[in-house]
Order: C-alpha cells, then sequence, then structure tokens
C-alpha cells in the first residue's frame, strides 16, 4: 500500500509529507552520518535506512579480532566539526573496531542524529518515477516512502563473500566470518581453528587467533604484502600537535593521493640515503606511510621492484622455516601495485609451534566436511571455521536492492558487463540518486573518510544548485560516464593496477567487473576533477528544469 500522504511543496519546491522526504539515505556508516548531518543543517526532510540494528556500517559488523584502521586514529576521522576534532580523543595510533564503533554513536549523539534513523530496516527496492521526478523506495516491512533524491551510502564492504566451497554447510563447528561477526566474546582457547583468507581482514585476525587457539590453520590461496604498523598509544605531544594544527593538515591530505597526511617522506630523508636505509627506516615506521619513503618514484616500476625485493628478504629474516616464509612471498604482484595489507606480528605468528601455513596456491580447497577441511585428501580436523574471504565489494550492497531508473530499466541490467558511474557519484539514467564512494571514485586506495566528506560536500552542492536553479533532475551523461570510466581503466593501466584486484575471484553476484572499479589517479586529483565539474555547470550531466 502506498502510504504516501498529506503532500505539500517546501521552500526549495520539493515535495514533503509525512512519508515523504527531500531525502532518503541508504546507511548509516561515516557516509550516511555524514550526508544526514548537512541535509538536516540546509533543512531538508531526511530519513536513514539502516539495516542493521546499530549504526556503524563496516565499523559495526567487522567485530573481528584485531580488526583495527589501518589509517591513523587522528585522520580516519571527520572534520566538518572543530569541537568534535578537538574534543575527541583516541586512545590508539591506529584505532581498533570497538573505538572507531564508539566515536561514530558519540558523533550520533552529539549532532542528535539517531531520531531520523531507522534501524533493522534493509530497503529492497528503489524506484523512478519518471513523471513525478521522485524515487519510491520500498523496505523489507513493506514500508514505502517517497523521496526527491536519494543518497545510497551503503558502504563499499558491507556484503560478505562466502567462498564457494563445496560442504560449507556441512560443517558441525561454528562457523565465524570477519565481515559480520558476532557481537557477543568469542573464545578459541583450546581450540583447533582454520581461516580461510589471507586478505587484509584475515592478515588481522591471524595473530589474535594464534595467540589463543591450540592450533590454528592458515589456508593461503595468494600471500600478500603485509606491512607492520608502529601501533602505540597515542601520547599527549602527538595530540597536542594534531589538535593545534588540524586544519592545515586536514587540507595537506586532501592534496595527497592516498588522503593522508605523513610527517616525512623521500623529501625529508637524507637525499643520499639508499633505497634500503629508506625501507628500513619505512618499516620500522610500518603503516601506510611507508608508502612517502619513495613517493616521488611510486610510479616507477623499478623501485616497485626493488621494495618487492626488500620485503621478500624480511619475510625470509623473520619467519624461521625457509619453506614457510617462501611461501609467504607475494608473487602475482608487485609492491604498490594492489593495496598492500597491514597488521602487527603477522609474519612471526608462523614461528609459533601451534601454527600452521597451508598454502594452495597450486591446488584447491576439496570440499568441508563434517569435521574439517579436505585439501588433497588430507583432512585438516577443525573446532571452528573462521571465514576471511572477503567482500561483493562496492557494487554487491548497491546491486542487493532492486533499483529501477529511467524507463524501468534496473541497475542490475545497465551494469551487466561492468559498473558504469560518472566520478563514482552519479549513474547515467537513474536521476537524482548519488552513490558516496561508488565505483570509479578511488575508494580504499585512499583515506576513506576525507573521500566520504568531500563526496557529501559535492552532493550537498549540487541539491543546492538544482533548487535554487529551478532545476528537476540532474543526470549524468552517458558519453560523460563512458569517458569517466575509460580514464580510470587508462589510469589503472599505467599504474599496473590489477583490474580484479578488488572484486576478487569469488563473486557471489552474477557480473564479474571486467576493469577496474578504484580511479587509482590519487584522491587528489580525483577531487579536482569533480571540482570542475561543478564548476563548469556541471558538464558531463543533463539538468532538467523544472516545468513552469
Ligand atoms: P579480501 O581482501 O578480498 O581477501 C579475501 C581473502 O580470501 C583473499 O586472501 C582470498 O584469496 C581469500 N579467498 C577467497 N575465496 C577463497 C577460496 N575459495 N579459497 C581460499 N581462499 C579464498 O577481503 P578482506 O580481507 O575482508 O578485505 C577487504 C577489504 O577490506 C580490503 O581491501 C580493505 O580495503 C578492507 N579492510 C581494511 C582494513 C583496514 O585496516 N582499514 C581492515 C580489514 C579490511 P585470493 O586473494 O586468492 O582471492
Amino acid at each position: 500500500m502506498d502510504k504516501t500522504m498529506n503532500m505539500q511543496q517546501n521552500t526549495n519546491g520539493v515535495t514533503r509529507g509525512s512519508d515523504a522526504f527531500d531525502v532518503v539515505i541508504v546507511g548509516s556508516g561515516f557516509a550516511g552520518l555524514f550526508m544526514l548531518h548537512e541535509l538536516r543543517k540546509r533543512g531538508y526532510s531526511t530519513k536513514v535506512f539502516e539495516a542493521a540494528d546499530e549504526i556503524g556500517g563496516t565499523w559495526n559488523l567487522n567485530r573481528y579480532p584485531g580488526a583495527r584502521c589501518d589509517i591513523e586514529s587522528m585522520q580516519y576521522s571527520y572534520s566538518f566539526s572543530d569541537e568534535l576534532q578537538q574534543d575527541w580523543h583516541w586512545s590508539e595510533r591506529f584505532a581498533r573496531q570497538p573505538e572507531i564503533l564508539r566515536y561514530l554513536n558519540h558523533v550520533a549523539d552529539k549532532f542528535d542524529l539517531n531520531k531520523d534513523i531507522q534501524l533493522n530496516t534493509r530497503v529492497t527496492s528503489i524506484v523512478y518515477n519518471e513523471n513525478q521526478s521522485k524515487w519510491t523506495i520500498t523496505t523489507g516491512h513493506n514500508d514505502r516512502v517517497s523521496a526527491k533524491y536519494c543518497v545510497m551510502a551503503t558502504g563499499c564492504l558491507s556484503v560478505a563473500r562466502d567462498p564457494k566451497i563445496p560442504g560449507l554447510d556441512q560443517f558441525k563447528g561454528n562457523i565465524y566470518r570477519t565481515t559480520n561477526w558476532p557481537k557477543n566474546d568469542v573464545s578459541f582457547i583450546g581450540r583447533r581453528v582454520a581461516v580461510i583468507g589471507t586478505g587484509a581482514s584475515g592478515v588481522q585476525c591471524i595473530p589474535m587467533i594464534a595467540k589463543q587457539a591450540a592450533h590454528l590453520y592458515v589456508i593461503q590461496r595468494t600471500p600478500n604484502f603485509v606491512i607492520p604498523t608502529d601501533n602505540k598509544p597515542v601520547d599527549v605531544e602527538y595530540e597536542k600537535d594534531w589538535k593545534s594544527n588540524y586544519n592545515q593538515r586536514r587540507s595537506q591530505m586532501l592534496q595527497s593521493s592516498g588522503g593522508i597526511f605523513y610527517d616525512y617522506d623521500d623529501d625529508t630523508l637524507r637525499v643520499n640515503m639508499t633505497d634500503r636505509e629508506r625501507f628500513e627506516i619505512a618499516w620500522q615506521r610500518g603503516g601506510l606511510s611507508f608508502f612517502t619513503a619513495f613517493k616521488s618514484r611510486l610510479n616507477d616500476n623499478t623501485i616497485k621492484q626493488t621494495i618487492t625485493y626488500l620485503i621478500h628478504e624480511k619475510i625470509r629474516e623473520i619467519v624461521r622455516d625457509p619453506v614457510v616464509a617462501a611461501a609467504l612471498l607475494p608473487y602475482d604482484h608487485l609492491f604498490g601495485t594492489k593495496r598492500p595489507c597491514v597488521a602487527g606480528q603477522y609474519y612471526d605468528t608462523f614461528n609459533l609451534e601451534n601454527v600452521t601455513l597451508v598454502d594452495i596456491r597450486h591446488t584447491s580447497i576439496d570440499k568441508i566436511t563434517e569435521k574439517g577441511i579436505l585439501i588433497d585428501d588430507k583432512l585438516y580436523e577443525i573446532d571452528d571455521l573462521v571465514l576471511a574471504t572477503g567482500f561483493d565489494a562496492v557494487i554487491g550492497s548497491l546491486l542487493n536492492i532492486d533499483i529501477h531508473g529511467r524507463s524501468k530499466q534496473t541497475l542490475r541490467e545497465k551494469w551487466t558487463i561492468r559498473p558504469r558511474t560518472l566520478l563514482g557519484i552519479m549513474i547515467a539514467d537513474f536521476p537524482n540518486l548519488f552513490t558516496i564512494t561508488g565505483p570509479g571514485s578511488p575508494i580504499n586506495l585512499s583515506n576513506m573518510i576525507p573521500h566520504i566528506e568531500e563526496n557529501v560536500k559535492w552532493i550537498i552542492k549540487c541539491i543546492d544548485y538544482l533548487n535554487t536553479h529551478n532545476i528537476d533532475s540532474i543526470e549524468a551523461k552517458i558519453d560523460g560516464q563512458n569517458a569517466w570510466m575509460d580514464h580510470v581503466d587508462l589510469v589503472a593501466s599505467q599504474l599496473s593496477y590489477s583490474a580484479d584486484s578488488f572484486a576478487g575471484n569469488d563473486s557471489n553476484i552474477l557480473i564479474k567487473p571486467s576493469s577496474c572499479m578504484r580511479y587509482a589517479g590519487g584522491l587528489h586529483n580525483y577531487l579536482n576533477m569533480c571540482e570542475k565539474v561543478t564548476a563548469n555547470g556541471y558538464e558531463k550531466f543533463f539538468l532538467l528544469k523544472r516545468s513552469p
């Protein structure tokens, strides 16, 4: 039943009513919360739907042991409120998941956001009505609301991907997923555990589980580069320094490729340093700032080869068993052509007596049985299975919703060959529907928080523009969108970024993105291009005037 009622025109000419909103936002992670805050500040009626029973998005669901951000906390935080950034105290240089979730709840309380967020409500369909230039949003409870604009703040990492391994449902022990970890404490003390997956989540939970388990089997298909962290408590001086220089540093972050402020780079390191000396300093400092020791040369394959060689050497140095060390060496890509992982004590973990690396690069898991994992006729008997097998990243959360645009075309149909957007923000044939950090934007190749904040500001500016210029709808032009995606591919190929390094090999969804989903040219360049489009009166977009 269509519950839309009591329609009125507000001062912006946008329809309002108790079930009609100016804007509906899907998702209440970092993106959804900030979008809501900014829209409300400008007087737009806004409703947020959140499928989970708590706000926080990825940071609510990813509660696995060791879950932690690989960007420094002072930088992985909102910049929009100086009061917030001055008041909030981060306890560790790289925050753990519970602290990030506490931060998001603090933000929601401080800015009174919860009253406009409906939890436990999954959006199932979003349908565009061309005659009215409105979206109808339907939820799993069969609620139906309408909105002039829809903002998809659905997150890049919110749909879990189970591996397609026969017999997974036969296993009699516990199955845990890093992507959706239970809220209650999970103990592995005295238990035989296997972790499948050695991506960003796997490498963080493996050292933690190894501390408890009677035995841990690490099932590795593709080894990754794992940079250590220099994690430590945030000390008073460091915090004071950041808090007195926040404005300047935040703007430097926006002018950098990774959206990160570094207090050292290859210019501040001694000019006559050897690459090995530079590498040692960077390795000791750890974290993603590792890159900056070689910042000005990262487009050059020779330095990628050198860093690859030096990390291989490090792994051989740390891991005592040479066979295990050899199996841990990344072999299918050079350092810098795929996002590296960051975790403390990862390689040291393989020196523990209770840890076995099971390298399956030349084979595969035959099946899961009631008792464990069968690989090459050998049964690894376990009590608990941890799937660290990743997400239907970026597009999974959008394609899980039945989105119908102009002429009733579905997003799923439109993206059969590959996801296409203009700037990662809008999609041709889906007017007035915005995606925050959508495919074709830098996504996790940059610090997500400044990326999210800048996307939100772009959308706000756009909606304000439409309303002040009496424009009914905005929509990406097909040729503008195609040109953008060609540019995304070109940049990826210039930097040797692997096309499917993010999409994974076992996507649950039918489509296989055949090209790179992320803009690899740097946040600074991306934001300049977004700004240019706005400054040129939304070139590459159709703007349809409201009928008199
Ligand atoms: P992921 O990077 O996609 O890793 C999935 C892992 O599972 C890979 O090692 C993959 O191997 C393996 N796998 C999948 N199917 C398999 C199968 N059938 N048999 C054996 N192995 C299989 O997923 P993730 O670790 O959850 O990370 C996803 C993203 O989350 C990252 O890119 C990162 O942006 C983000 N993240 C960030 C942080 C942070 O610190 N900020 C922490 C965690 C996650 P293959 O490589 O061979 O496919």
